[in-house]
């Protein structure tokens, strides 16, 4: 049993063939998946997503590179969305200086509303974080002083020194098919570290499929076993108590139900 939590399901890649990567991913024992918006939106399709498939449940956010084209009116929907119920999370946020896609102090705007929204609804956020540690924990450590933070960091590529600050504000910390490539030694150092109630597994669909499928495109949950078994040899532990560790903490940290309650559907 192993969970997704993170996929962009209804990218263009990925939708039009999205029942047969769902079928596939149940059948390659993946539970649940956690769909993430990137736009208002895309934010909404990840929702209606949620209600067509069982197993898929919705993030919703403004992903730090398209805060320059949001409107005023797609903040408001983001809002309105998280609000509804029909979200297990904000996200995704954060703060990316690899891209100039949008100006870095609207970035921090839209990542510092994305913060407040989550304390204020009791909903998880998902960061995702480039090439800017130091901004991204500056914010998190303010945000830290005002109230507990609920969260993840997606697709984790920093150094150990990030990863122990961000354990220390209490968030999670979840791993990609990145980890599993042959040069990533060091990302798989900083995953033996991780305690056990703190990590999480992600795809990034249908982006970076893990190794041995690397390269394929695209990526989908079903090749999540592959990080799943990675990360669970890192760790030393048989890969049946990795997948139920990490599927319990995204149970938690999203408040993912055992099964869907009626009418949601
Ligand atoms: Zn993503």
């Amino acid at each position: 049993m192993l969970i997704d939590t993170h996929a962009h399901l209804d990218e263009d890649q990925i939708a039009p063939i999205l029942a047969d990567v769902v079928q596939r991913a149940s059948q390659a024992g993946v539970t649940s998946i956690v769909t993430v918006g990137t736009t208002a939106d895309s934010s909404a399709r990840c929702v209606e997503l949620s209600h067509a498939y069982e197993a898929v449940f919705a993030a919703v956010g403004i992903q730090p590179n398209y805060c320059g084209q949001a409107s005023a009116t797609d903040w408001d929907s983001i809002v309105r969305l998280a609000s509804g119920g029909q979200a297990v999370a904000l996200g995704e946020t954060g703060l990316d200086r690899h891209w100039d896609f949008t100006a870095f102090d609207v970035q921090q705007d839209y990542f510092e509303r994305h913060l407040r929204l989550s304390h204020q609804l009791d909903l998880p956020f998902i960061v995702h974080m480039r090439d800017c540690d130091e901004d991204v924990l500056a914010m998190l450590e303010q945000a830290r002083r005002r109230n507990p933070l609920r969260g993840v960091m997606h697709s984790f590529t920093g150094s150990i020194d990030t990863a122990r600050r961000c354990l220390e504000l209490g968030l999670h910390i979840s791993f990609a098919g990145m980890v599993t490539y042959r040069k990533s030694e060091m990302l798989r150092e900083i995953a033996r570290a991780i305690p056990d109630d703190r990590i999480l597994i992600e795809t990034d669909s249908p982006y970076l499929s893990p190794h041995p499928h690397r390269g394929q495109r695209p990526n989908e949950p079903a090749l999540i076993v592959h990080t799943a078994a990675c990360l669970a040899e890192v760790r030393r532990v048989d890969l049946a108590t990795f997948s139920q560790q990490t599927s319990e903490n995204a149970r938690k940290l999203f408040r993912i139900p055992d099964s869907k309650p009626d009418g949601i559907d």
